[in-house]
């Protein structure tokens, strides 16, 4: 906040109007800690570039800035008017229009509309204040027009319902409720953004509720899993908790999300977390299969409790590199040249060791090797 203030000052102090804007505004009269922070100004890109030190072009074609001042990243956007939209998705143009009202006109609910000064004088011309009051979000504007222009924000709707723990103004959800539809023509990764946001708020299940009754579900990748009983789903900070939790409870794989392009490491996560997760009793062998986060993600699911990684700790090895025995060792003891059976052999005294069969000893896996493996055959 004191960064974003002194932000403001210089900008000031150089003749150009500036006011903190949007989630930062509504958070801190909220009395929460805002996440990041936005300063609208009337200065163009390459002036507020002049002004400060430090600063990294991030989206400078959209008008905004990011400067950094004490280690911190403020987002400074020259005042903008988005005009033109004509596929629901993004501005064709945006012109900058050197007023501030312009600039909060565009912007999504009432409660993000509003602007702060220097001395922490809130601006409030769509009366956002009231809407924090009454814990309401309430589209800017008409819903209608504003929806059409970027469907994003019925998604954005509902993700601040659950976030902020608020309701929808009737007119703006009966508003998402006939333009669902046009959600189909948001790029995925903006959605994902959003749902991930969903899942990981403290109100998910509110949220999730909206994501049904206002039928944007019908219009989402795999949206069938929204319907399912979520009830007994708690919301941590990570969303895949989320994710994991509608798979389970539609008993789905993770191809059920393809449509939603999710990492290779989420995807990972995702399945041997379910494959946790469907291990009836937890032993030795699911702790070693198993990182901390599966084990996590799972144990939310069953809800069991646990200090996973001291449980790991404790294992007699962690990986198959902390045997006391590898490959060249068994093939040393014997006569026989690599093959399957050696690959068999360091499966099976790594279990014995995992499960404390066998201790993890040179000479204890040479002499079981030895009688298992050689004077056998
Ligand atoms: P938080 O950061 O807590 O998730 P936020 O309100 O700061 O919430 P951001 O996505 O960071 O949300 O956007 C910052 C501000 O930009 C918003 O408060 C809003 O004023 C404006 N905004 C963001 N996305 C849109 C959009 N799709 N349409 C209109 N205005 C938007
Ligand atoms: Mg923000």
């Amino acid at each position: 906040m004191k960064t974003a203030i002194e932000i403001i000052g210089t900008l000031k102090r150089a003749g150009f109007e500036a006011y903190l804007v949007g989630g930062a505004v509504r958070d801190f009269l909220l009395g929460k800690n805002p996440k990041d922070f936005d300063v609208a100004t009337s200065a163009e890109p390459l002036q507020v570039k002049g002004l400060f030190k430090r600063t990294v072009d991030t989206g400078i074609q959209h008008g905004t800035v990011l400067v950094l001042v004490n280690g911190t990243g403020v987002e400074v956007t020259t005042f903008r008017t988005e005009s033109d939209y004509s596929d629901n998705r993004r501005p064709d143009s945006v012109n900058f229009v050197k007023s501030l009202d312009e600039d909060l006109k565009r912007r999504d609910f009432t409660i993000n509309a509003m602007a702060m000064t220097e001395t922490l004088e809130v601006i409030d011309l769509y009366g956002g204040r009231k809407d924090l009051e009454h814990k309401i979000i309430r589209a800017v504007g008409d819903p209608d027009s504003r929806f059409r222009e970027d469907a994003l924000r019925m998604l954005r709707a509902v993700r601040f319902s659950g976030q902020l723990d608020f309701s929808i103004d009737d007119d703006t959800l009966a508003s998402i409720c006939s333009n669902a539809g046009l959600i189909e023509k948001i790029a995925v990764e903006r959605l994902k953004l959003e749902l991930d946001k969903i899942m990981s708020n403290p109100n998910a299940v509110r949220s999730i509720d909206y994501l049904v009754a206002s039928g944007l579900a019908d219009h989402l990748p795999a949206g069938d899993i929204f319907k399912s009983d979520w009830k007994g789903f708690i919301p941590t900070e990570d969303p895949l908790s989320g994710w994991l939790y509608a798979l389970w409870q539609n008993q789905r794989d993770v191809s059920a999300l393809a449509g939603y392009r999710f990492s290779n490491e989420e995807k990972s996560l995702l399945k041997n977390a379910l494959a946790a997760a469907s291990n009836e009793s937890w032993d030795a062998g699911t702790f070693y299969r198993h990182t901390v986060r599966q084990l996590e993600l799972a144990a939310r699911l069953k809800r069991i409790h646990g200090d996973w990684a001291q449980i790991k700790s404790e294992l007699p090895v962690q990986s198959k590199s902390d045997l006391a025995v590898n490959g060249r060792d068994l093939m040393r003891w014997t006569d026989r040249k690599s093959g399957p059976w050696l690959k068999d052999a360091i499966a099976a005294a790594e279990q014995l060791v995992v499960y404390g069969r066998l201790a993890n000893d040179k000479e204890k896996i040479k002499e079981w090797f030895l009688h298992e493996y050689n004077c056998n055959e």
